[in-house]
């Protein structure tokens, strides 16, 4: 009788977890696909993001995955102290990672490797337009709000050195495709515009599009689970992740977490961290019980851990509409 490893690659694990086919006993841990969360460390993490955290460790988690967390700290929105603060409040809510945290920041040669190598395949081109330009820029009928409408795409070198001036360029990718289809585990297949988007910004800076594709593609990252205002990110770095040679991560876009105006959950919105609705008696437990509530995986008055939340996720039953956060003047308890 064939055993079940000789029929699928399926070996299963005494921990319960849904292990994808594919994966062996003898697998290495670094070979184990990953999930994550990737904050930008600019604050500390609301309500909002702390609920998108919690999905992503559960999706992670409950296919056996492993979970690793990245810091997003290329640009000068980063504060001093916010990613260790951020750290205490994913642990404080009881969600853990595995490995180090990996810090953008550490990465720029990397990144700068990756675009020469782009740009040695010929990829990429120099961008000298300005904001205003582009928005002024006539556009092709069909072409998407805000695709970068091909200025600088084929410029002579007269042109070129006419545009120089003295402000250094922007490096886009030179895209050769206008859309993308990416598969999402809650929206299905989405197809959305992709243009010679920024790689490079004009200050030197790795854009956002591009650090994400090389590091979810070096970590083993294959789930990617995140807001699912970022949905219409995903066909450009998909694509991107073709081009450099990997295969794009599985998605889930998840619904935001909204206020009582139905607007995205912000840091003005009142107590929306875990330390300021400690201040106000409201413990991460009983964070982690609203937001357990929030997904269908608790009742009222019963109090959950983050392990049993897990034994009861099932991505296919989870709310597709944004959650209203009650806000602080409601008993969170
Ligand atoms: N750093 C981004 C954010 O905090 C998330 C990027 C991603 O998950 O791809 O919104």
């Amino acid at each position: 009788m064939a055993s079940i490893g000789a029929m699928g690659g399926f070996t299963g694990r005494s921990t319960g977890f849904i292990v994808p086919p594919g994966i062996r006993q003898r697998t290495r841990v670094a070979d184990v696909p990953a999930g994550r969360y990737a904050p930008s460390p600019s604050g500390d993490l609301h309500v909002g993001n702390l609920r998108t955290a919690l999905l992503a460790w559960l999706f992670a988690r409950r296919s056996g995955r492993r979970f690793l967390i990245r810091m997003e700290d290329l640009d000068g929105r980063s504060i001093a102290g916010a990613a260790d603060r951020q750290l205490a409040d994913l642990a404080a809510l009881g969600l853990d990672w595995d490995g180090h945290v990996l810090y953008q920041s550490t990465r720029r040669d990397r990144y700068a490797q990756i675009i020469a190598e782009l740009t040695a395949a010929g990829r990429t081109f120099e961008c000298y337009c300005t904001r205003r330009e582009i928005l002024d820029a006539p556009r092709a009928p069909h072409a998407p709000e805000g695709a970068y409408p091909g200025t600088c795409l084929r410029l002579s070198e007269a042109q070129r050195s006419e545009r120089r001036t003295g402000r250094p360029p922007a490096i886009r990718l030179r895209a050769g495709v206008t859309g993308f289809t990416v598969h999402d585990e809650l929206h299905g297949s989405f197809t959305g515009p992709v243009d010679d988007f920024v790689l490079q910004r004009g200050d030197g800076t790795p854009a956002y599009n591009l650090a994400v594709v090389v590091d979810d593609a070096e970590s083993g990252i294959d789930q990617v689970v995140r807001g699912d205002d970022l949905l219409t990110s995903a066909p450009r770095q998909a694509y991107l992740a073709t081009v450099l040679g990997h295969t794009p991560p599985r998605y889930a876009h998840v619904p935001l977490v909204v206020n009582a105006e139905g607007v995205r959950l912000a840091k003005r919105d009142g107590a929306v961290t875990l330390k300021d609705l400690a201040a106000q008696g409201v413990s991460p437990v009983d964070v982690l019980n609203l937001m357990a509530r929030s997904l269908r995986l608790a009742t009222s008055g019963e109090s959950v851990a983050a392990a049993l939340l897990l034994d009861r996720f099932a991505p296919a039953a989870l709310p597709r509409e944004p959650w209203v956060f009650p806000g602080p003047r409601q008993d969170h308890r």
